[in-house]
This record gives structure tokens, C-alpha cells and sequence, in this order.
């Protein structure tokens, strides 16, 4: 099996370089040009003409135009990577009968409630971001490839920046930390969503029929406000000398940002869960793993 996987150096990008490598031969491309291949979204007719080259069976973008703020500015550029992009992936796996795994984001429904959303909900992005990684889903349905979407939440991984990082960051330096609380969510790992994915295109080679779009987070729910509280307890706990006293909430409202934000982005995952007989761990048991890395335990 040929497997093309474009991103390779993204947080997810990263985690999926090992767990397909495995499965079988592996072309990982950036967005630079290697030995005539581009891996850049942005340049859609070499995008194009790579995957002809190569001929993969199965495509896993884990590129993305992933700058929530800034893409409410650079709009064109957003949606040329996140759909128009997306949409020649799915258009050239159709012609060559090819598997194309994509990944997209709670962010496509507008937040409200407190209901953890299912595949069938309505999508109402409430930002340019999200607006654009739904057009990309809809590039794929359109297509008719076989394919699998994941959407997920508040991915981290060890390696880059993170929020559980920058939270130690300036815990170190200041007393007190401001930190959202009306937004809910799940952290999710890089390494379980790579891991989720070489488990869940295993089990499509010979089951086509589960194709289809997926949500998939680690499992409960937390704030911005509870995770940073999470993160700087197991710091402390674990011999970190921190210079915070108190990590306030705040609310969404007090903190503004080019882009809105859904304030609930909680997934429901069921559906990938009874179709690939997957256990979803809890969002802690991740992160826990990220610490001890981060703090070096
Ligand atoms: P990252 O931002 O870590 O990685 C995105 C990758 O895309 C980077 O390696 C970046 O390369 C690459 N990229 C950007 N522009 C281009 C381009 N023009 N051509 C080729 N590559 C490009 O994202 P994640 O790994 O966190 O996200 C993976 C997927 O999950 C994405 O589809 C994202 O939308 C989705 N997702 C992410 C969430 C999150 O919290 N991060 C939440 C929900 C969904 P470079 O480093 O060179 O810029």
C-alpha cells in the first residue's frame, strides 16, 4: 500500500509519520518541493500533479491553514488550503480510486447549547476558519472518494508549542493567570488522533462501507480555565517551582480576538467508536503523558 500523507511536520503530521509507517510505503511531503513533489496546498496545480506522480491508494492530509485569528484577515489563502486544496485531494483519490483521510474541526458548528454535537448536527461556523475547513468537508462528500473525516478538538502535541506549555510558561513568571472558562472542550492528542487513524484505515481497506465522516476527541470535558488549573497542579505536584498563586476565570467576552469562538465544542463521539471498536481514553490520561514529557519525568 502507497500512502501519501501531506503535513508531515504539523503537530498530527508528526504523530502520523509513526503510526502509518507500518502500514505501508510512506511519501511524507511539507509544503517545500522535494525531487520535483510539492506538498503545498496553496499551489493547487502542483498539488494536483504530485498526486498524479505518485498514485497513492491512500491520501492523509494533516496540512492545514490552522491560524484561527489570522485567517479572518487572509481569507483567500485560508480557504484555497482549507477548501479548494482539500477539494483537489478528493477529486484526484476519486479518479484513482484512493482513500483520502482528512481532518477538520468542532469549529464548524456555531457553539451554542451544552450538548455534545453528532455527525448529523447542524453546521453553522461562527469564523473564517471554520467556514473554511467545512468547505473542505463538503469538497470530499462532493467527490464521491471513499474517504475518512475526523473532526477534532483542542489538539496538542508534545513537540511545538502548546497550550498546557505556554500556560507553564507564564505561570513561572507571574502570580496571577487569566484563563477562559466559558469555553468547553476536550484536549486531544496528536498522538491518539494518528493512532486512531492507522487503526481506523486497517479496518476500511476491507470495509468500505465505513467511509463517512467521524468525530473524534479524547473522552470528558473540560474549560481552558480547568486545564490550565489541571496543568499547573501536576506541575507543582511534581517539584516545578511555579511563581502562580491564582488562575482566574474569566469569560469569553473579557478576552476578544480577531476570531469568534464556539463556546461549546464538545464532540460526540459514539459513532467512531461502535464502528472501529475503539476505546476513547480520557482527555487527562493524554495530557498527563505530554507533562511528563514537557517536564521531563
Ligand atoms: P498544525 O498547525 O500543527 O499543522 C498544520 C501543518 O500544515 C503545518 O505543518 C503547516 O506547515 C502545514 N501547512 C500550512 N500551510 C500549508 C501549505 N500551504 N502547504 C502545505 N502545508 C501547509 O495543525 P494540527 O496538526 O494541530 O492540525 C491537524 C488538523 O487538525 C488540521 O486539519 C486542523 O484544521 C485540524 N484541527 C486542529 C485543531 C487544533 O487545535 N490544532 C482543532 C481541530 C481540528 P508549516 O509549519 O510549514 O506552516
Amino acid at each position: 500500500m502507497k500512502i501519501l500523507l501531506l503535513g508531515k511536520n504539523g503537530q498530527v503530521g508528526w504523530e502520523l509519520q509513526r503510526s502509518l509507517a507500518p502500514l505501508g510505503e510512506l511519501v511524507a511531503l511539507d509544503r517545500h518541493t522535494l525531487g520535483g513533489l510539492s506538498g503545498d496546498l496553496a499551489s493547487l496545480e502542483s498539488l494536483r500533479s504530485t498526486i498524479r506522480q505518485i498514485a497513492p491508494d491512500v491520501i492523509v492530509n494533516a496540512a492545514a491553514y490552522t491560524a484561527v485569528d489570522k485567517a479572518e484577515s487572509e481569507t483567500e489563502l485560508a480557504s484555497r488550503i482549507n477548501g479548494l486544496a482539500t477539494g483537489v485531494m478528493a477529486e484526484e483519490a476519486a479518479a484513482l480510486g484512493a482513500w483520502l483521510v482528512h481532518y477538520s474541526t468542532d469549529y464548524v458548528f456555531n457553539g451554542q447549547g451544552v450538548t455534545p454535537w453528532l455527525e448529523t448536527d447542524l453546521v453553522a461556523p461562527v469564523n473564517h476558519y471554520g467556514a473554511s475547513k467545512l468547505a473542505g468537508e463538503q469538497a470530499i462528500i462532493a467527490s464521491g472518494c471513499k474517504h475518512l473525516v475526523f473532526r477534532t478538538s483542542w489538539v496538542y502535541g508534545a513537540r511545538g508549542n502548546n497550550f498546557a506549555k505556554t500556560m507553564l510558561r507564564l505561570a513561572k513568571d507571574r502570580e496571577t493567570l487569566s484563563v477562559i472558562a466559558d469555553q468547553v472542550g476536550a484536549p486531544t492528542g496528536a498522538d491518539l488522533i494518528a493512532d486512531v487513524t492507522a487503526t481506523a484505515l486497517r479496518q476500511v481497506m476491507d470495509q468500505q462501507h465505513l467511509s463517512g465522516l467521524y468525530h473524534l476527541a479524547a473522552a470528558g470535558e473540560v474549560s481552558w480555565h480547568g486545564y490550565a488549573t489541571h496543568v499547573i497542579e501536576f506541575a507543582q505536584a511534581n517539584g516545578e517551582q511555579l511563581a502562580v498563586k491564582a488562575v482566574d476565570p474569566i469569560e469569553t467576552t473579557a478576552y476578544p480576538t480577531p476570531a469568534r469562538r464556539p463556546l461549546n465544542s464538545r464532540l460526540n463521539t459514539q459513532k467512531l467508536r461502535d464502528n472501529f471498536s475503539l476505546h476513547l481514553p480520557d482527555w487527562q490520561s493524554g495530557v498527563t503523558r505530554m507533562l511528563m514529557e514537557v517536564l521531563n519525568k
